[in-house]
C-alpha cells in the first residue's frame, strides 16, 4: 500500500485486478487500456506478460498503469496474447519481487501467472513445499500455486491444474499463460468476479466488465464457479471444472464498495445495486432532514437511492479534491486523520444550519466518518444523521481485503451506539444483511465480514481444508 492510500483510506482496499487478451492483434495496447480501467483495484504496481507463441515478453513495475507503461515499452510486448495485473498488496508486501504477472521457467514449459484474491492456506502450503525442496523468490501466495502446478510432472497439464486447485483454499481468479494457451481459473466459491468478452475475433478476460467497455469488447459470459477455461492460440475453447460442488458466494463488498459503478457483476449492475441499497436503507431507517449528502465517490449511488425514496433533495455538500498527489509521510494515525481533510471539504453555504442525512458505503476504522462529521459541524451543520449502505463490518476478511484483525474494525469491538458516539453523529444506522441481498437481487453472497460465517476454512482451522469436493 502506498502512503497516500494509507493516509486517506480508512476504507477497505481490494487486492488486485487481472486482465487477459487472446488472439487480438494489438494485444499490448488493449492490455494497457484494460488495466487502466481496472486501476481502482490496485495502484501499487502493474505488469503485462505477452507471447508471440515463440517466447514471452514482460514489462512490469511499481506505480500506476500510466507510470509503468509507455508507448516505447508497450511496443516491446510482442504477440497477440497477454495477461496483465494491477496490484494492491495485502498478502506478500510491496517489494518489486511481488509485482505480477510472474514468469516461471520450467523444463515442461514456461508460463506466466497472475492472481486476484487470497489463499487462506498459503502459510501451510508454503511450509510443506519448502520442506520438500521448493525455494520461493517472492512472498506472494501466487507463487505457491505455480509450485503446486509443477509438483507432479507426470500428469497432463489440465489434471495438474485440477490437482493444484484442489489443494488451495480461498479466493482466486487466476490467469496462466503458456506460449500456446491461456488458462482462466475461478475459485469454487466465486468470491471474486471474472468475465470474458469477444473482441475482433479474439477474447478478453477481466476482473470487471467496465474494462470491456473501455476496449470496445462485447460481454460474453461470467467465468463459472470452479471453472477452468482454456483458450488456445487458434481461439478454441475448452471448459472444465476442478470441483464437484460449487457455490455462488460473490463478495458483497464488490457490490458495496470495490467495483466500479459501471461494472455488472453476475448480471447485476453495480450502480443499480448501490442505488437500490440506498432505497432500502431509506425504508429501513427513515429520518427527517433538509438534504441528503454523499461521501464522494463510492456512496453517490446509494445516496441517490436514499434521496429518491425519502423524497429529500440530494446536494454536493462534500467536495473531493481530485488533485491529491503522492506523499511519503510516515502513515501515523494522526496523519491518516489529517489526510481526510486534504481529500474532502465541506461546503458551508450549503450545509449551514441544516439537518443532514449523510450516506456512506461503509465504516471501517471510523476515522474518516469522524473527520467528515467534524468537518460538517465546523461548516455549520445542525444535525447529522449517518446512514451506512452496508451492515457493520465486524469481522476480518481472509479473501484479499486488507482487514486482517478485529482491532482495525471499529464495529468489531464497539456497539452501534458506541460507534455513533465515537464518530459524533446524531444518529447512526446500518443497512441489514437482508437489505444487501435484496439490493443485489441475490439469495447468496459472501457476507462474512458482517456475520463471521466464512464460506471456506480460515487460518484457524485450515488443517481441515480440502477434504471434500474433489473429483
Ligand atoms: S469477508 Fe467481506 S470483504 Fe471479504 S470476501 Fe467476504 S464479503 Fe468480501
Amino acid at each position: 500500500m502506498n502512503e497516500i492510500d494509507y493516509l486517506y483510506k480508512s476504507k477497505l482496499n481490494e487486492e488486485c485486478g487481472v486482465f487477459g487478451v487472446v488472439n487480438v492483434s494489438n494485444a499490448s495496447e488493449v492490455m494497457y487500456y484494460g488495466l487502466h480501467a481496472l486501476q481502482h483495484r490496485g495502484q501499487e504496481s502493474a505488469g503485462i506478460i505477452s507471447t508471440d507463441h515463440k517466447q514471452f515478453y514482460t514489462v512490469k513495475g511499481t506505480g500506476l498503469v500510466n507510470e509503468v507503461f509507455s508507448e516505447t515499452n508497450l511496443q516491446t510486448l510482442n504477440g497477440n496474447t497477454a495477461i496483465g495485473h494491477v496490484r494492491y498488496s495485502t498478502q506478500g508486501g510491496s517489494s518489486i519481487d511481488n509485482v505480477q504477472p510472474f514468469l516461471f521457467r520450467h523444463y515442461t514449459g514456461d508460463f506466466g501467472l497472475c492472481h486476484n484474491g487470497n489463499l487462506v492456506n498459503s502459510g501451510e502450503l508454503k511450509r510443506q513445499l519448502e520442506i520438500s525442496g521448493s525455494i520461493f523468490k517472492s512472498t506472494s501466495d501466487t507463487e505457491i500455486f505455480a509450485h503446486l502446478i509443477k509438483k507432479d510432472t507426470q500428469t497432463n497439464r489440465l489434471e495438474a491444474l485440477k490437482q493444484a486447485l484442489n489443494k488451495i483454499e480461498g479466493s482466486f481468479a487466476f490467469l496462466a499463460l503458456s506460449k500456446r494457451k491461456l488458462y482462466i481459473m475461478r475459485d469454487k466459491n466465486s468470491l471474486r468476479p471474472l468475465s470474458i468478452a469477444t473482441l475482433n475475433g479474439g477474447y478478453v478476460i477481466s476482473s470487471e466488465t467496465c474494462a470491456f467497455e473501455s476496449v470496445g469488447a462485447t460481454f460474453l459470459r461470467d467465468i463459472k464457479p470452479g471453472e477452468i477455461l482454456i483458450i488456445d492460440e487458434a481461439g478454441n475453447q475448452q471448459s472444465d471444472f476442478y470441483a464437484k460442488k460449487t457455490y455462488n458466494n460473490m463478495c458483497a463488498m464488490e457490490y458495496i464498495y470495490f467495483s466500479r459503478p459501471d461494472s455488472d457483476i453476475e448480471g447485476m449492475n453495480v450502480h443499480a445495486s448501490r442505488k437500490e441499497a440506498g432505497r432500502i436503507l431509506a425504508k429501513e431507517f427513515p429520518v427527517k432532514g433538509d438534504m441528503v449528502l454523499f461521501v464522494p465517490d463510492s456512496s453517490t449511488s446509494a445516496a441517490l437511492g436514499y434521496a429518491e425514496q425519502a423524497n429529500i433533495p440530494i446536494e454536493m455538500g462534500l467536495i473531493k479534491n481530485k488533485y491529491v498527489g503522492r506523499t511519503f509521510i510516515k502513515p501515523s494515525q494522526e496523519l491518516r486523520e489529517k489526510g481526510v481533510k486534504m481529500k474532502l471539504s465541506a461546503v458551508p453555504s450549503l450545509v449551514k444550519a441544516k439537518d443532514i442525512i449523510l450516506i456512506d458505503d461503509s465504516i471501517v476504522r471510523g476515522t474518516t466518518s469522524k473527520k467528515i462529521i467534524e468537518m460538517l459541524r465546523h461548516a455549520g451543520a445542525k444535525k447529522i444523521h449517518m446512514r451506512i449502505a452496508a451492515p457493520p463490518i465486524t469481522h476480518p476478511c481472509f479473501y484479499g481485503v486488507d482487514t486482517s484483525t478485529y482491532d482495525e474494525l471499529i464495529s468489531g469491538t464497539h456497539t452501534v451506539e458506541e460507534v455513533r458516539q465515537a464518530i459524533n453523529a446524531d444518529t447512526l444506522k446500518f443497512l441489514s444483511t437482508e437489505g444487501i441481498l435484496k439490493a443485489t437481487r441475490r439469495d447468496k453472497l459472501c457476507l462474512s465480514c458482517f456475520t463471521g460465517n466464512y464460506p471456506t476454512y480460515t487460518y484457524q482451522d485450515i488443517t481441515k481444508a480440502n477434504t471434500d469436493d474433489k473429483f
